[in-house]
C-alpha cells in the first residue's frame, strides 16, 4: 500500500511536505433495507449499498484535484466524508493529519475545511439578506477578528467578543474579494443571477477563513460563460489565498480547465489516478476512454468516436470482478471474476487488467 500511496502522491508534495488531505482505503456504506417489520415479513435480507469502496488519494496543498465520473458513482459521498458530513464505514480520512472526525468535536478544525454546493439557489438561505448569510459563519467562529493561527480556545473568546462592527468590515471585504460589491448584502438571494448567487456561497465559505474547499458540481447549474468567470473566480482566490480543492463535476472540460491531477471514480472506486496532462493525452482506463471520446468534437478532426455504450449497472449489485466489464469492449474471462486494483502505470494510477497485461495500448493504437 504504501507504494501505491508514494505513487499518488503529487510531485509538489514529495518533497516532504504532508498531503493536506490523505484519503487511505476509504469506504462508506448505506443502509438501504426495507423497514424491519417488511423485511420479516416479506423475508428479505438487509439491502447496503457500497457508495465508496476502498478509494485511496491524497491532496497535496494549494493542489486541485478534480474527481469525474458518471451520476452515481459515489463522487458527492466523497464531498461529504471529506468535510466529515459522513463518518467514513471503513479506512481513514485525515486531514492535515487529524482524522475528519475530529470536525465533529472541534470547531477550529471544521473552521478549516468548507464545501460549495451545486446549486447556489437551493444552499443559500432565502429568507435571509445576503449580510446575514456571510456572516453567520463568522459569527460562529469569530474568525472576523482572529487570525487563522489562533488556538481553539483564543478563538472562542472572540468568537463571543467580535464586534458587529467587525463582522460586518469582514462581510463587505468577501463581497469585493468574490466579485460583488457592500451594497449587496442588504439584498436577498432571489435579487441575484445564478452566477452571483455561486459568488455569494463561495464568499460564505471564504469566512471562516478555509484552507481546504470540497466543490461539488459547483458550475454545473451555471450557463457556459457563467462557468468561465465562476471558476476564474476560483482560480484567482486560490493563487491569492493558498486554498487546496477538491473538484467534483461530471464535465470534463471543467475538470481540465481547473484541476492539476485527475481521479476517474465508477461504481463507488477510482479506477484511474494521473496528473491532468496525462490523463487527456493518453488515457489508461477504457472507462477513462469512453468518458474523453464523449466530449463533443467541436474541431471536427474526423478521428473515429466510440460512443459511451450501456448503462451504469445497479449499484446494489454491482457485477462481480471489475465493475465495468458489462461495458467494456477489453473485458475477458478474468476480468469477469478478479477485481483489478490500483497499479502504477507510468505517471498514473489506474485499476485495469488489459493494461497490466498489455492488452490494451495507447489512445491513437485504439483508433
Ligand atoms: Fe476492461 Fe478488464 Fe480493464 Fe475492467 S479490468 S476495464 S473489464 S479490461
Amino acid at each position: 500500500m504504501s507504494a501505491v500511496i508514494d505513487h499518488i502522491v503529487h510531485p509538489m508534495q514529495r518533497a516532504a511536505v504532508r498531503p493536506l488531505v490523505e484519503v487511505v482505503n476509504a469506504g462508506r456504506n448505506f443502509d438501504v433495507s426495507p423497514p424491519w417489520l417488511n423485511r420479516v415479513i416479506q423475508r428479505q435480507p438487509r439491502v447496503v449499498l457500497r457508495a465508496v469502496n476502498d478509494v485511496s488519494f491524497t491532496i497535496a496543498r494549494g493542489e486541485t484535484l478534480g474527481l469525474v465520473g458518471e451520476s452515481g458513482c459515489g463522487k458527492s459521498t466523497i464531498a461529504r466524508l471529506l468535510v466529515g458530513l459522513y463518518a467514513p464505514t471503513s479506512g481513514n480520512i485525515l486531514f492535515d493529519g487529524v482524522p475528519v472526525s475530529q470536525f465533529a468535536k472541534s470547531r477550529a478544525m471544521r473552521r478549516r475545511a468548507q464545501m460549495i454546493f451545486q446549486d447556489p439557489y437551493a444552499s443559500l438561505n432565502p429568507r435571509w439578506r445576503v449580510g446575514r448569510i456571510i456572516a453567520e459563519p463568522l459569527k460562529l467562529h469569530g474568525a472576523a477578528v482572529v487570525s487563522a493561527s489562533g488556538t481553539n480556545a483564543d478563538r472562542e473568546a472572540a468568537s463571543a467578543a467580535a464586534s458587529d462592527a467587525s463582522i460586518d468590515a469582514r462581510v463587505d471585504a468577501l463581497l469585493v474579494q468574490v466579485g460583488l460589491g457592500p451594497a449587496d448584502k442588504s439584498k436577498y438571494p432571489h435579487q441575484f443571477s445564478g452566477g452571483q448567487r455561486q459568488r455569494i456561497s463561495i464568499a460564505r465559505a471564504l469566512a471562516t477563513q478555509p484552507e481546504f474547499l470540497v466543490c461539488d458540481e459547483p458550475t454545473s447549474a451555471l450557463d457556459v460563460s457563467v462557468q468561465a468567470q465562476v471558476l476564474n473566480l476560483m482560480k484567482t482566490l486560490q493563487r491569492e489565498l493558498g486554498l487546496t480543492y477538491l473538484f467534483i463535476s461530471h464535465n470534463l472540460a471543467v475538470v481540465r480547465y481547473i484541476a492539476d491531477r485527475v481521479g476517474v471514480m465508477y461504481l463507488g472506486r477510482l479506477v484511474e489516478l494521473a496528473p491532468k496532462p496525462a490523463l487527456f493525452a493518453n488515457p489508461l482506463h477504457p472507462y477513462t476512454r469512453m468518458l474523453l471520446e464523449a466530449i463533443p468534437d467541436l474541431e471536427k478532426t474526423g478521428t473515429a468516436r466510440i460512443a459511451v455504450a450501456g448503462e451504469v449497472p445497479n449499484p446494489l449489485a454491482p457485477p462481480p470482478g471489475c465493475a465495468f466489464h458489462p461495458r467494456c469492449p477489453y473485458a475477458n474471462e478474468r476480468c469477469k471474476v478478479e477485481r483489478p486494483e490500483m497499479k502504477p502505470h507510468g505517471v498514473a494510477l489506474v485499476a485495469c487488467h488489459g493494461i497490466e497485461e498489455g492488452r490494451i495500448g495507447p489512445v491513437a493504437e485504439t483508433h
